[in-house]
């Protein structure tokens, strides 16, 4: 979990600055109902859960707390970036797409909202990757963004009432396209999205393997994809690892 005043650390601060970790592209989409799509990434910093697992511990793990096993520092990692300089970077890109993720993008909601604004009027189709633990503000609902939510099931190692806040999940599915995207790693996990699939009211769920690697992805592929199908719903791989294997800035 990243300590708020680390957020505030950088080379220059201003009210309207972003906790950046990376931006990189043109890249593709890697995950979810978009997979494919060609697209820019702003990777944002800090993260209010620490899943062991966590594929991007480089964006919020100063401790060396999850499987990593590295403590990273954050005054390599982070970057305070002005609107201007990031939407400059993006449009760079000419992609038709940009994704937000994170670590929790919107814990940054706010300082977003200008960057959003300027996406959405050059017509660039934005989609912010979440944990759903934050309550979307409707100045964000407003900008026309889609969410990919992405609840953390009970081996992410964090308790429930940090990573499974009904009230955001919710008003997260309210919004047009919302998808739902479940880190699994076996049929309990399945059984346990069911739960809360049954306890919030989430349609549009999609099930991803988890892993970093090719055959983690494969093996855990193997375990889910028949119940994922008999249950109803979809499934996605993470096409960046197979095409690129666990690197960064792609
Ligand atoms: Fe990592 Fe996402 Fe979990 Fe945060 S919510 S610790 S970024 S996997």
């Amino acid at each position: 979990m990243t300590d708020p005043a680390v957020l505030d650390q950088g080379e220059k601060r201003s009210d309207r600055a972003l906790v950046v970790n990376e931006i990189f592209g043109p890249t593709v989409q890697g995950e979810g109902p978009s997979a494919g799509r060609r697209c820019g990434f702003l990777r944002l910093g800090g993260c209010n859960l620490s899943c062991h697992w966590c594929d991007t511990p480089y964006t919020w793990d100063w401790r060396g707390v999850s499987d990593a096993g590295a403590a990273f520092d954050p005054h390599k990692e982070l970057t305070a970036r002005s609107i201007e300089d990031v939407l400059a970077e993006l449009l760079a890109m000419r992609v038709p797409l940009v994704v937000v993720s994170g670590g929790e993008p919107m814990a940054q909601q706010d300082r977003l909202i200008p960057l959003l604004r300027e996406l959405s009027v050059r017509g660039i189709a934005v989609e912010i990757e979440t944990n759903g633990t934050v309550i979307p503000s409707d100045a964000v609902l407003g900008l026309g963004v889609r969410f990919n939510v992405s609840p953390k099931l009970n081996h992410s190692g964090d308790p429930e009432h940090r990573r499974i806040k009904p009230v955001a999940l919710r008003k997260l599915g309210e919004t047009p396209g919302v998808a739902f995207k479940f880190v699994c790693q076996s049929l309990a996990d399945l059984a346990e999205v069911a739960a809360l699939r049954d306890d919030i009211g989430l349609e549009n769920i999609w099930i991803m393997p988890e892993g970093k690697t090719q055959q983690q992805i494969g093996d855990n592929m193997r375990t889910i994809a028949d119940e994922t199908v008999r249950r109803g719903w979809n499934l996605t791989t993470r096409l960046h690892i197979l095409a690129w294997g666990d690197k960064r800035g792609v």
